[in-house]
């Protein structure tokens, strides 16, 4: 006889789960119909994240998100991520219709570092080449020279320094002295932080090493500094998980937002992945390692806004022109150095099989 509580624990999910594939299916369908197609972060839930592989989109970081959208030839792009995402696929192919799921999805470094308040700051060091990193508002990046994404931050500012620039960096403080300790760059920094990378805590990572001794640890380098100094691998979401598949490690601590673990399980599925701490001993509070604003982005909401045509990202003519000259800076860097990022491993394919 069937246990009575797990049959009726199966309704509900199973119930859920015919939900699940209806909305795919209608999801799918209308993208076909609205020659969409969608552009996904890898922080964002992984129904998202399959989606926009089944279909013919990509799950990338902002730096190939950008790319990705800019070469595709649909005339929508559905960004599945943050606010400042959209806004740069929509300078980078201003002609098609940028929509998302939810335009209050926005980030931490993007509100902390307000476009007027940016400007004093330039104002002020005119000596200096601007460089901001993708996580800012457009209104920023038109007052930059330089926009870098974690991908490729480091050999641009390198290659600043070695031609006798001083840097403005905005407004990831972890990354930019992480970048200047690296590059000895002259580097004035603004101070603001990730939620999520901000609350890896050192200490606690020191002891969870010692209980997990073979495991290596990846970190991305918006965290700490005293989380850094432990890293094997420092990096870009495409740089940690090309880790995961390279390294020859079975045990990984990964500090970085937890949606990433999904697409680091589907390429080195026989692995084991640990969330790196975020709390003290004793602590009644903990992050969740997971950003609040990307998890606003669902498949009911990519449904309505695929059904609604909107909302869509709208940004003024002169804004885009202004941006679009530092982002192409940096696109044209990585197209003439092209050793100096790491590849996603497998390249951006539309499906799994081939990644
Ligand atoms: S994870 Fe951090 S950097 Fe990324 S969007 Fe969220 S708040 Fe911004």
């Amino acid at each position: 006889m069937n246990p009575v509580p797990s049959t009726t624990a199966d309704v509900p999910a199973a119930r859920e789960a015919r939900v699940g594939e209806a909305q795919r299916r209608r999801a799918r369908d209308l993208l076909a119909q609205r020659d969409a197609v969608l552009v996904a972060h890898y922080y964002v839930d992984a129904e998202l994240q399959d989606l926009a592989l089944e279909t013919g989109g990509c799950v990338a970081d902002s730096l190939e998100m950008a790319r990705f959208g800019r070469d595709h030839p649909a005339r929508t792009l559905v960004v599945a991520g943050v606010r400042f995402m959209g806004e740069t696929a929509k300078i980078l192919s201003p002609d098609k219709r940028v929509l998302m799921p939810d335009l209050e999805a926005t980030c931490s470094l993007d509100l902390g570092c307000r476009a007027e308040d940016f400007a004093r700051f330039c104002d002020r060091h005119p000596d200096r080449a601007v460089v901001v990193y993708a996580n800012t508002s457009a209104a920023v990046k038109a007052r930059a020279d330089w926009m870098v994404t974690s991908s490729c931050a480091l050999p641009i500012v390198a290659d600043l320094k070695a031609r006798g620039r001083r840097i403005l960096w905005a407004p990831d403080r972890h990354l930019g002295r992480y970048i200047q300790e690296q590059t000895g760059a002259d580097m004035l920094l603004w101070d603001a932080t990730c939620v999520v990378h901000d609350e890896f805590k050192g200490i606690e990572l020191e002891l969870m090493r010692h209980e997990h001794p073979r495991a290596k640890v990846l970190v991305h380098p918006e965290s700490p500094s005293s989380v850094i100094a432990q890293a094997d691998r420092v990096g870009s979401t495409t740089a940690l998980l090309r880790a995961v598949t390279e390294m020859e490690a079975d045990e990984f601590i990964v500090a970085t937002d937890a949606g990433l673990f999904h697409r680091m399980q589907q390429m080195a599925p026989g692995k084991t992945l640990m969330e790196a701490p975020t709390s003290g001993a004793g602590a009644t509070c903990k992050s969740c390692a997971h950003c609040p604003w990307m998890a606003m982005n669902s498949l009911s909401k990519l449904e309505q806004c695929l059904q609604g045509r909107g909302p869509v990202i709208e940004l003024d003519d002169d804004v885009i022109r202004r941006a679009r000259t530092c982002i192409d800076r940096m696109l044209d860097f990585v197209a003439t150095h092209p050793g100096s990022i790491t590849p996603a491993p497998g390249g951006f394919v539309p499906n799994l099989g081939a990644a």
